[in-house]
């Protein structure tokens, strides 16, 4: 519910050009502008045409960093972007906005990468004792100077990194003129491979695919690596596949509801979400309120499932920057009362079920509460399209700590008073699971404190994450 409190680390595109005549400077705009929405710290870019490499990151939005670095004017035939929000490297400083850019023999090696790396302080020291300097304290910089130490055999180079990297990683490596794309044997963060006769295209999400003109073929898998350059696409298993442990919040909240990550339909999975909250409904409702924008698919699936309407209840303010908050810091009651505005005609003396995917610390649910309690209504119950949030994530979602999670320190009756309502209900972890159709084999650490066995001991030992009570 309050959505600034849980942000994606990255999104990440690449590009390269095949026989066709492609611009690659404005599809590699398109394709990370379309990703904005999983970071909007820091953006950049690396395009390479053989001889000249352009590179250009800052602190900022896509259209203003890609266009303040010229790219409209810059071609080649291969090109990364990414956009960027930190949980891991120092937040607002340019030195670990991404690409990341090397050169080996005057040729460029350049990384973007999503997720994070769990052993980092491991490999941090390891790389320092043979002499690596850091430009950043990102992991992603570490995975760079991994690959480029072990190599010019790409393969060779990647089984190192996965040897020696832990955790999360979908990641693409520019190197030279192939390009590269690469994803950790558990499958945490998606990584979509589309085509154009024969120019490729990878992203962290493939809702832009129509777009620039591309087909969405499918995923990059779990520990394979997928290779682009002048002999084609090459794919090579480079480490097993492990049981898939893929982000279930991908689907829950980041993700775009026009994109398919790990095979699933966004805006179908959270509609079922919703469809699902409304087979447990016991209370009489009125109507159908969603939290916007996050809300809003689940809702559709509640309303059309207990048959009320679905009503606009809460409008939200497009307008509100976050410069416009964040420096003063207001209060959370006035961040609210300038971005919902309820409509008070419609929630005067009506039993609301209000829908919204999640709910972290609970401070701003209980603001949007007081505000329709303001309008009018008789009854509110909130209805959540997830379980209890209890615990942080060590995969690269920013989740606080568990301290700060309500429901990791009060029970849902005790949360249900916290928040003013009639009453709460959650799906439990198997709804939600059930809510993917096709895909076996997610993350749910954030909701069971059941990580990936193999990570558990490193989360512990090198990051300080909090296990299970
Ligand atoms: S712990 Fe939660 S947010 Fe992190 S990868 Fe697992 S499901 Fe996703």
């Amino acid at each position: 519910m309050s959505k600034h409190h849980l942000r994606e680390e990255c999104g990440i595109f690449g590009f390269y050009r095949g026989d066709e005549q492609i611009h690659a400077g404005e599809t590699i705009l398109l394709g990370t502008f379309a990703l904005q929405h999983r970071g909007q710290e820091a953006a950049g870019f690396a395009i390479y045409d053989g001889e000249v490499l352009n590179h250009y990151k800052d602190l900022g939005l896509v259209e203003q960093v890609f266009l303040s670095g010229n790219i409209r004017h810059i071609n080649g035939i291969i090109g990364i972007g990414h956009v960027r929000y930190s949980t891991r490297g120092k937040k607002g400083k340019r030195e670990s906005a991404q690409p990341f850019v090397f050169f080996r023999d005057s040729n460029p090696v350049a990384l973007v990468h999503n997720g994070n790396l769990t052993n980092h302080s491991e490999l941090r020291k390891l790389l320092q004792s043979q002499g690596v300097t850091f430009v950043s304290d990102s992991d992603s910089e570490s995975m760079l100077h991994l690959y480029i130490r072990s190599g010019e055999d790409p393969i060779e180079a990647l089984s190192y990194v996965y040897e020696q990297s832990r955790g999360a990683f979908s990641a693409i490596i520019m190197d030279g003129d192939r390009l590269i794309a690469f994803r950790d044997p558990y499958g945490f963060r998606p990584l979509a491979i589309g085509v154009k006769g024969t120019s490729v295209v990878f992203s962290s999400e493939n809702s832009a695919f129509d777009l620039i003109g591309f087909k969405y073929i499918g995923d990059v898998k779990p520990g394979e690596a997928v290779l682009v350059d002048k002999n084609g696409m090459h794919r090579v298993q480079v480490v097993p596949p492990r049981f898939p442990h893929h982000c279930i919040f991908e689907l829950i909240y980041f993700s775009r509801p026009d994109s398919i990550i790990f095979g699933e339909d966004v805006y179908e999975f959270r509609k079922n979400t919703g469809r699902k909250l409304a087979l447990k409904e016991s209370h009489s409702i009125d109507i159908v309120v969603p939290v916007p924008d996050s809300g809003l698919p689940a809702a559709i699936g509640y309303a059309q499932t207990i048959n009320k309407n679905l009503e606009l209840g809460l409008i939200r303010s497009h307008y509100l920057g976050r410069s416009f908050i964040e420096p003063k810091q207001e209060s959370r009651s006035w961040t609210v009362k300038l971005k919902l505005l309820p409509l008070h005609s419609l929630l005067s003396g009506k039993s609301i079920a209000l829908i919204d995917d999640s709910i972290v610390r609970g401070t701003t649910s209980r603001e949007i509460v007081k505000r329709i309690r303001e309008a009018g209504a008789r009854e509110i119950h909130i209805r959540i399209a997830s379980p209890p949030l209890i615990g942080s994530c060590p995969f690269g979602i920013d989740i606080p700590t568990r301290d700060e999670l309500i429901a990791s320190n009060l029970t849902i009756d005790q949360i249900k008073d916290f928040l003013g309502v009639d009453s709460l209900v959650y799906l439990s972890v198997e709804e939600l699971l059930d809510a993917a159709k096709k895909t076996k084999g997610f993350c749910t650490g954030c909701f069971t404190l059941d990580y990936p066995g193999e990570v558990k001991h490193e989360i512990h030992s090198s990051t300080g994450f909090r296990q299970r009570k």
